[in-house]
């Protein structure tokens, strides 16, 4: 049936009146986990583990951090205790959604001996349940679009990375508060989550009490926020969640200057910079392990004793290791000075030729899980202010 111009103008309006941002009291954050459980969603969020906020099947609203903060400096990571009851008061973890993404270990296949010839299993790497990610950050969605670009968004598509990706529910939590690791002001990404999720939050606690503000970004959110006994959003809230999100940008004391970033790294491929750096870097990994955007793999073929069963399993590999680039006879980057110029260039410069954005989403993970410190803002500062600057 056609709908009159003053039909269509209703239905926008009952839209817009949906999609208005909502409160939710903190006493209620259960319901939205229970909301998503109820639609049969696996709600994976922040817990404590092991002196770490990392990310782990949740089950109730108990399990989240409430109260605990972290403390982040180059090669520095510490939990501190607030002193309020903030569920999300934290910056990143060590670990990002590529936990779950793009996993570590993924097994292809396995094949068992029968009858003198090998049957092939094809294992199943779809989830039994659709993933809910509870607590993704600006910087996170920000690396989740990156990797979908790189695994999804080209002619070869992965399919475990998809199986995954496709229908996960993703409730995005604003920032408001910084590390002291923290750039995403600088690249673009942060540190207000703009698209990409279905449900965000922003957490408030002040003399006003402590509740969350909730704004859909889909369908999906839209419904899910209208089950949640809430209550509109005053101008004044607003005005706080505003000021709220502003702060986590002013408190950013790291930056990376993007402009001409591409072509001043291409021009500085032998700047002494990348001495520098390699008497420090120790060609550990860690960088590439915690980064969110990283994705390469190797493919790891075993069988046990018998010969009777062979399994082949994806692992993540990185470009600090001497065989990522072993061919017949040697490794192309044999020195600690080509393999950090080699991943700081891809991040910075040819990511972008490769697939049209930056590598780097600035979470600042690299500089807090780097055992000495090293920290790309200030590697990208250096070539930058004593380097050739040709085409920039
Ligand atoms: S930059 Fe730091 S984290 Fe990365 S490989 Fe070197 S020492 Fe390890
Ligand atoms: S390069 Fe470092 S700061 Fe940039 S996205 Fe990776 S871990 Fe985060």
């Amino acid at each position: 049936m056609p709908v009159s111009s003053t039909g269509a103008a209703c239905i926008e309006v009952e839209r817009v009146k949906e999609n208005a941002p909502k409160v939710l009291d903190a006493s209620r954050l259960a319901s939205l986990i229970e909301a998503l459980r109820r639609r049969g969603y696996e709600v994976i969020g922040p817990t404590v583990r092991d002196g770490a906020i990392v990310f782990d099947h949740i089950e109730s609203a108990e399990e989240l951090p409430a109260g605990w903060t972290d403390e982040q400096a180059p090669g520095h990571y510490r939990l501190k205790r607030r002193q309020d009851q903030a569920v999300f008061g934290y910056a990143v973890g060590p670990q990002s959604w590529k936990k779950y993404l793009h996993p570590a270990d993924v097994r292809l296949w396995s094949a068992e001996r029968q009858k003198g010839t090998f049957r092939i299993l094809n294992n199943e790497t779809r989830p039994k349940r659709p993933l809910a990610f509870l607590g993704v950050r600006a910087c996170d969605l920000a690396a989740i679009a990156v990797q979908d670009r790189v695994l999804t968004g080209d002619r070869y598509r992965d399919p475990v990375y998809s199986s995954w990706r496709d229908g996960a529910f993703l409730v995005a939590v604003q920032c408001t508060q910084a590390a002291e690791t923290c750039f995403c002001a600088s690249m673009g990404t942060g540190p207000r989550a703009q698209q990409g999720f279905d449900l965000a939050l922003t957490e408030l606690v002040d003399n006003s009490g402590h509740r969350f503000l909730l704004q859909a970004g889909s369908d999906r959110g839209v419904e899910l926020l209208a089950e949640l006994e809430t209550l509109p959003a005053t101008e004044e809230t607003l005005r706080q969640e505003e000021a709220a999100v502003e702060t986590a940008a002013r408190q950013q004391v790291r930056s990376i200057d993007t402009t001409g970033i591409k072509d001043l790294l291409y021009e500085n491929f032998e700047h002494p910079r990348w001495d520098h750096v390699a008497a420090r870097c120790l060609t550990c990994a860690n960088c590439t392990m915690v980064c969110p955007t990283c994705f390469c793999t190797t493919v790891e073929d075993i069988s046990d004793v018998t010969g009777d069963h062979a399994e082949r399993w994806r692992r993540w590999d990185s470009c600090f290791t001497m065989s990522f680039s072993y061919i017949h006879g040697g490794s192309v980057r044999a020195t600690a000075k080509a393999r950090y110029r080699q991943w700081m260039t891809h991040k910075l410069a040819s990511w972008i030729d490769q697939f049209g954005s930056s590598g780097c989403v600035g979470c600042g993970r690299c500089i807090t899980w780097c055992p000495v410190g090293i920290d790309i803002t200030e590697e990208a500062r250096a070539i930058r202010e004593t380097g050739s600057h040709g085409n920039t």
